[in-house]
């Protein structure tokens, strides 16, 4: 996988283009990948709301459970995925930000004993992960992402990282703290974090974030 004039080549990626972006990154181009999930029920129904025009949403890439990929944007051109947004000093992170969404439903709920997604697909036990949200106290379940996925978005990062002026990796709710709950708990962000940027500092030393 690589990346040639802002668009990724590589045999499990796929290229259409969102309606819905901004102009080019100003001076520098991104600093930050933003990473989110779709809470879909699938990468392809994902695909199709971030192509709708009604919608207003869109991103960069979209990571399906199988790994495959699907770029909307090319990555000079701003994408509307972060919303109101805020981190350290700065604010309105899509115009700073390429932005990942990993295709997974999100949040469980459990009923009975048994576990479903926000739109009532029940999950296997096995595909479920039980944690605290960074941003909550109490304990919720999750969706699991795949290990093939999980190394996707990773190589993805460090092929990011290693391509433009990327210093910050920084899930949605960690710059919509009030409004997102994406990646969440499932998503081994800290780790990924650390691993593809080094020791970074801490959002909180710089203060700006609720
Ligand atoms: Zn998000």
């Amino acid at each position: 996988m690589k990346i040639e004039g802002g668009r990724l080549v590589g045999d499990h990626v796929d290229h259409v283009t969102s309606p819905n972006h901004g102009e080019t990154f100003a001076n520098g181009g991104p600093d930050t990948l933003i990473l989110h999930h779709t809470a879909c029920a699938s990468a392809a129904s994902a695909v199709r709301i971030l192509m709708d025009p009604q919608r207003q949403v869109s991103a960069h890439l979209v990571v399906a459970e199988d790994g495959t990929i699907t770029q909307l944007l090319p990555f000079n051109i701003i994408g509307w995925h972060a919303g109101r947004s805020a981190w350290a000093d700065r604010t309105e992170f899509n115009q700073f930000s390429i932005g990942v969404e990993i295709d997974n439903p999100g949040r469980l709920h459990q009923r009975d004993g048994r576990l479903f997604t926000w739109f009532e697909r029940e999950i296997a036990e096995a595909d479920a992960v039980q944690g605290v949200h960074r941003n909550e106290s109490a304990s919720s379940w999750w969706h699991r992402y795949p290990t093939r996925q999980l190394e996707m978005v990773e190589q993805l990062c460090q092929l990011l990282v290693s391509t433009y002026s990327v210093r910050y990796i920084l899930g949605h709710e960690e710059v919509a703290p009030q409004r997102k709950v994406d990646p969440g708990p499932a998503f081994p962000l800290d780790q990924i974090r650390s691993r593809v940027l080094g020791d970074v500092p801490s959002p909180s030393t710089d203060a700006g974030t609720p």
